[in-house]
């Protein structure tokens, strides 16, 4: 048997962890390289340079000039290696648009930072002539684009590649994200589309970077399978359903894996002490350390929930602020932690309700990685209830710390949480509780089961062995996506 063709794949993004990071689209774009690499492929990423960036890649050089492009001066093209790991990432350098303080996307104060579609669009053409071999390093077989962020590589390569140039998979990590601009900024980026690739860009007189990449894309995949199913419908196609039912025969749904060395409990750096499925006592201990660290009352029968994300709309945070009164008031023992950031009404919100219940209410407005660690260890309960979730992360973290999720059925939550009932109780498949209704209603009532659950000790432990004897590791959803990769090559070989 011939050993397979190498194959070289540039997966290119707007964030990697742990370079930069905002969600889940940094950990999946890390965890999907890291994973495809240990299968044999040469994979590399691509990001802009960020600070956080420039200073945690190791070994720097400058590979190419980068010629002015999309209104900016001229930039660097710099390669260099993961922080912990011999994974090549080159960084786009153009210090105007990407080292200015403030977030990824927004400003310091929150507002969204208006020259984005120019930001994007530098990344997406250095992305091209990186991945054509035209910067001074080979051309790569395949490029695997992520989010409107990088929605223009399609559309570039689209126009300047050959018969044998790369293939492109687009993923969508979140139809709700669509990279909107004005039609008239177009020739100002570079970008110059006409005929079909017009028709691609174009969504109701302005220009889609999410839609070029869904519409001229080899292949577009989402990162959970009923996620795909989903966004063909209005509920949760953002407007762009028809687009997507009509690429149907080349959309399929991979799920995002995780790291399970980096988010476990077993050997994990920031837990006060170390647990396994088989000996769970050092959970204990890590609730009362997160307890202690978080002013929560000392009690190691209390209900912990705690809810990690973006206080968004999209994760039902407007619900839960709500909701969160009549949550703490229903019984006297239960606690909850909230870190999380977003929308500023709802921070404001939260951190209002702060001071009304001493010793069992914990908010923290802000971003804090080794902090979702210990509360991971230290919860009881994760809610994660999202009026659409393309995978969800946060999910499997918790499941995998014996952290049951309530969650909505819906996209990844839908293909990764099972709901208690008496079936999931009887084969040992159930792992946690469902709640149809995006409402306050809904949400109590799948935490009032939860909690009830959490007061039969014996059956929530059955619940919690569920929960981390699941598997969610990269390896099969990388073996998947690598060979969709040659299937793609395959067909750009015969034309
Ligand atoms: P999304 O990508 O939609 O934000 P996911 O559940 O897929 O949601 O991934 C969220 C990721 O970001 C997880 O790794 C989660 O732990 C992390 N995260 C989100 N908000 C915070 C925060 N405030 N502090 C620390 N980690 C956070």
């Amino acid at each position: 048997m011939t050993a397979p063709l190498p194959l070289r794949v540039l997966l290119a993004a707007s964030e990697i962890y742990p370079l930069a990071k905002t969600g889940g689209l940094a950990d999946a774009t890390a965890g999907l390289a890291t994973s495809l690499s240990a299968l044999g492929v040469e994979a590399m990423m691509v990001m802009p340079a960020y600070q956080s960036a420039l200073d945690q890649a190791r070994d720097l050089i400058e590979v190419a000039v980068l010629p002015a492009r999309a209104g900016a001066g001229p930039g660097r093209l710099l390669r260099g290696l993961m922080p912990d790991q011999n994974l090549v990432v080159y960084l786009v350098d153009q210090p105007e648009l990407y080292k200015d303080g403030g977030g990824l996307y927004v400003h310091a104060d929150g507002s969204d930072r208006a020259n984005n579609p120019q930001r994007f669009t530098v990344l997406s053409h250095a992305t091209c002539a990186l991945a054509l071999g035209q910067l001074g390093e080979a051309a790569v077989d395949v490029v695997h684009a992520n989010d409107w962020h990088t929605g223009l590589v399609p559309l570039l390569l689209a126009q300047q590649r050959d018969a044998t140039g790369p293939s492109t998979l687009f993923t969508v990590h979140n139809m709700a994200f669509q990279g909107l601009c004005p039609l008239a900024l177009l020739p100002g980026l570079d970008i110059h589309a006409e005929g079909e690739h017009f028709q691609a860009l174009e969504y109701f007189g302005q220009a889609s970077f999410l839609k070029a990449g869904l519409v001229l894309s080899d292949w577009v995949t989402t990162v959970s399978p009923r996620y795909a199913q989903e966004i063909c419908t209005p509920e949760f196609g953002f407007g762009l359903d028809g687009v997507i039912a009509a690429r149907a025969d080349r959309l399929s749904g991979i799920l995002n894996g995780i790291d399970h060395s980096v988010w476990g409990p077993e050997n994990n750096p920031w837990l006060a002490a170390p647990y396994s499925a088989e000996h769970l006592a050092g959970k204990a201990q890590c609730k009362a350390a997160l307890q202690c660290e978080l002013g929560l009352d000392l009690n190691p029968d209390a209900p912990l929930i705690s809810f990690i994300g973006r206080l968004t709309w999209q994760k039902m945070a407007d619900v839960l602020l709500q909701a969160l009164p009549r949550l703490l008031e229903a019984e006297p023992d239960r606690q909850f932690a909230l870190l999380g950031e977003g929308d500023r009404e709802l921070e404001l919100g939260f951190r209002a309700l702060a001071g009304h219940f001493p010793g069992r209410l914990a908010i923290d407005i802000g971003y804090a990685e080794a902090k979702a660690h210990r509360l991971h260890g230290g919860s009881d309960i994760l809610l994660h209830g999202s009026r659409f979730e393309p995978c969800g992360l946060t999910q499997m973290y918790a499941m995998t710390f014996g952290t049951i999720p309530v969650v909505r059925p819906v996209g990844g939550l839908a293909d990764t949480v099972v709901d208690v009932s008496p079936e999931t109780l009887g084969d040992d498949s159930a792992n946690g509780f469902y709640f149809d209704e995006p409402s306050i209603e809904g949400m109590l009532g799948a935490i009032d089961r939860a909690i009830s659950h959490y007061r039969q000790p014996m059956a929530w432990r059955k619940l919690q062995l569920a929960a981390m004897a699941s598997d969610f590791s990269w390896r099969g959803p990388a073996q998947r996506y690598l060979s969709l990769y040659r299937h793609l090559q395959q067909g750009r070989s015969r034309t």
